[in-house]
């Protein structure tokens, strides 16, 4: 397999804080990877740093072989690497498909105006067999869906940049857990369409048991990585990187 993304001992931080200390991580075409930590590990650090949102102090992010440290957001979007941010920020005040449509603005910069429309129609239809609850309910706003729901739709915004890699901080922040299930279910329907996806949780099961692959962070460095059925079928690891969640787990069995 080829990397698709090659980070190497990212460093980065907010005024004198270094929060990044050293990370260094590879995505594969076509994989799934989880990055796992609890709060503060420096996981959105890590994807808006990767997204460009972020300036590195130090290191180097080479995206689809191209050096891209140095790249403004939306030239890394144009090339394929996005992001959905913690937070889901998506316009309460614009219907379902207004948002969508948003999301196709890095094409505009890089396609005609026929070509965009094409890839824009093309980029709804696959959104909405995605999320078909969003494709009944496209000129509702954005407003009326429900937590669960108003997350599927910053992912689907995300995709109609036509991501090679979409990275999602936090899919399932806020929503109680059978919207997660339902947020989960959606993310497996979008792995079959193809790019390769970064998803960030603070919980290790649902996103071990949904990734090829994992690293965890702990204030800022990689403490662990591997595969991640390996890493979610031992218990005294995840115990003592995730405690209680582990713990529980174990106990409801
Ligand atoms: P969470 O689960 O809370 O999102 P995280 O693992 O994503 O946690 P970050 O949000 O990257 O962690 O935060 C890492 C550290 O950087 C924290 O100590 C946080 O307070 C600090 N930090 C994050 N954003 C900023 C910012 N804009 N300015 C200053 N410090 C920040």
């Amino acid at each position: 397999m080829t990397a698709l993304l090659e980070i190497e001992n990212l460093v980065a931080g907010y005024g004198s804080a270094r929060v990044l200390k050293g990370i260094s991580l590879s995505v594969n075409t076509g994989e799934t990877v989880a990055v796992l930590g609890a709060n503060g590990a420096g996981k959105s650090t890590l994807m808006n740093t990767i997204a460009g949102l972020v300036r590195p102090w130090a290191g180097r992010i080479v995206f689809a072989g191209e050096d891209v440290t140095s790249m403004p957001a939306e030239d890394r979007a144009a090339r394929g690497l996005v992001l959905t941010p913690e937070g889901r920020g998506i316009f309460v005040t614009l219907s379902i498909e207004e948002n969508l449509l948003v999301g196709a603005t890095a094409l505009r910069s890089r396609l005609g105006a026929a070509e965009t429309r094409l890839r824009i129609a093309e980029g709804l239809e696959r959104a909405y067999g995605i999320f078909s609850v969003l494709g009944a309910r496209r000129h509702d706003l954005a407003s009326k869906l429900s937590g669960g729901q108003q997350q599927m739709l910053a992912i689907a915004r995300g995709l109609m940049a036509q991501p090679k890699l979409l990275l999602m901080d936090e899919p399932c922040l806020g929503l109680a857990p059978k919207l997660g299930t339902e947020v989960y279910a959606a993310l497996e329907a979008l792995r079959e369409q193809g790019p390769s996806l970064v998803v960030v949780e603070e919980s290790s099961r649902r996103a071990l048991a949904f990734a090829d692959r994992a690293y965890v962070l702990k204030i800022g460095e990689t403490v662990l990585e591997g595969r991640a059925a390996t890493l979610g079928a031992d218990e005294t690891l995840l115990e003592a990187y995730f405690g209680i969640e582990a713990a529980v787990a174990v106990a409801e069995r």
